[in-house]
């Protein structure tokens, strides 16, 4: 599909986008992939690190990722180079050492895990997507990143109003109306339209109103479109510091594009090996209101005696809760602000759920075994050759050998996901919903 008249003749209207943006968006997309520093690093076609993310590369072509069985591991996430220049803005902002970051609309998952890696194990991350589906594909990419201070959230960005001030930085990474993807993504040509601009430059005010009260005093905005138009981006960050009180923070981005008048920057994929991505970051200059008090009681509660889960489960540092019948590791520092947001919103991923208690013995959950808990704790591992894994990974089962009880199904050390073996057999315990539904004997 050709790209729309009316932005082809935006673009050539407009001084600031470069006449090369539209040869470039008829070229093949670049390829790149951002590594997890926590686990293995996977074999991959890598060509050049990217100047502005630590852990991103860009790929000489595109894998099939669904077969590589690292990729389910959690060992890297493909994402977009543009994407990742929220590194570098990260680093650059006087964060605490510890800060409570919200992704507000964070499905599928790129810009959290790469939150995720840049806390390092501190603080905490709260990713929130409001559409029920995608927030299931977000706790699943999380849930595979396999960071300890993580919590998903499945709410209205209005919701956030129940939590004023507690967030040191929100990430708004907004819908839009994706001018940034037509190269990849030729849907989105489809649905372009000047209205559709329009109408996503009100609904990303209305996300920002939303959520402002959530963010602290003297706390940073980081809001970002992948779309090239004045009105969804430097329009909207002058509406925000105008309208809710913040000023603008410059930010030095060298390889990116300054925005039109110095506001915020671009990846354009006529400058950089990216598609369209633009960033910006106020800082909240206005005072937040007070927490109105809730009889609400916090359903989670501490376990006192969590013993049947040390045995597959190093929670050193962790204070186990359970919720309904169910046990989860957080943060023992994070325990309060934990239960705080378990009590206000709908929390899809509390930490990380080691399992079930049961009589016998903990019957454990896949988000332990990609966590960081079951390393050094000498769990037995099930170590599958590749077709295996594959064969795993897509629900099935097979003569192995092995000891009984609860196996770590692994590849290359990488924890894939439990087995439970019988002796002669083994129940596939790998979720349902994550399943692999290619034909992968097929698929070479
Ligand atoms: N941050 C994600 C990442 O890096 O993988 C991509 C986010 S995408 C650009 C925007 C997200 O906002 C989508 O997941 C979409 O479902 C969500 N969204 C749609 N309408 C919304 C609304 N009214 N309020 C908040 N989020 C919304």
């Amino acid at each position: 599909m050709k790209l729309p008249e009316d932005f082809v003749n935006r673009v050539k209207e407009d001084d600031f986008l470069p006449d090369d943006l539209l040869t470039a968006l008829e070229t093949v997309s670049p390829v790149a992939v951002r590594l997890n520093p926590f686990k293995t690093k996977p074999e991959l076609p890598f060509k050049s690190q990217l100047p502005w993310s630590e852990n991103g590369w860009l790929l000489s072509e595109r894998p099939k990722f669904t077969l590589d069985p690292l990729f389910h591991a959690g060992c890297y996430y493909p994402q977009e180079a543009g994407s990742q220049l929220l590194e570098s803005v990260l680093k650059q902002l006087p964060l605490p050492a510890s800060p409570v970051i919200l992704d507000l609309c964070a499905a599928p998952g790129g810009k959290s895990t790469l939150i995720g890696s840049f806390l390092n194990n501190s603080g905490l991350l709260v990713s929130n997507e409001v559409i029920g589906a995608r927030s299931k594909v977000l706790k699943e990419n999380m849930t595979k990143w396999g960071i300890a201070n993580s919590v998903v959230t499945n709410n209205d960005p209005a919701d956030f109003r129940r939590l004023p001030g507690l967030f040191d930085c929100i990430v708004a990474d907004a819908p839009c109306s994706g001018e940034g993807m037509f190269r990849k993504d030729h849907a989105a040509r489809e649905e372009w339209s000047e209205a559709n601009v329009q109408l996503c430059s009100a609904r990303q005010k209305r996300i920002l109103a939303d959520v402002w009260d959530a963010l602290k005093e003297g706390g940073f905005m980081i809001y970002s479109t992948c779309t090239f138009n004045e009105a969804e981006n430097e329009d909207n960050v002058r509406w925000l510091a105008r309208e809710l009180g913040a000023e603008i923070v410059s930010i030095q981005l060298s390889q990116a594009r300054e925005g039109r008048s110095g506001i915020g920057h671009y990846a354009l994929p006529s400058d950089l090996d990216t598609e369209g991505f633009y960033i910006a970051v106020l800082q909240k200059i206005t005072g937040v209101p007070s927490q109105k008090k809730d009889k609400k009681q916090s359903a989670l509660q501490t376990v006192k005696d969590a013993s049947q889960a040390r045995t597959l489960a190093d929670t050193e540092g962790m204070a186990v809760v359970q919720w309904s019948d169910f046990w989860f590791a957080v943060l023992e520092e994070y325990q309060p602000v934990i239960s705080l947001i378990h009590q206000q919103l709908r929390v899809i991923k509390l930490g990380t759920e080691i399992g079930q208690p049961a009589r016998k013995e903990l019957i454990p959950n896949e988000a332990l075994a990609l966590s960081p808990f079951v390393r050094g704790k000498n769990v037995p591992h099930a170590a599958l050759e590749r077709d295996q894994a594959l064969a795993y990974l897509r629900g099935d089962t097979f003569p192995l050998e092995g000891k009984q009880g609860f196996l770590l199904a692994s590849y290359n050390q990488e924890p894939l996901g439990w087995i439970k073996h019988l002796g002669n057999r083994f129940n596939n315990l790998y979720p349902k919903d994550w399943r692999i539904r290619m034909d992968v004997r097929s698929a070479g």
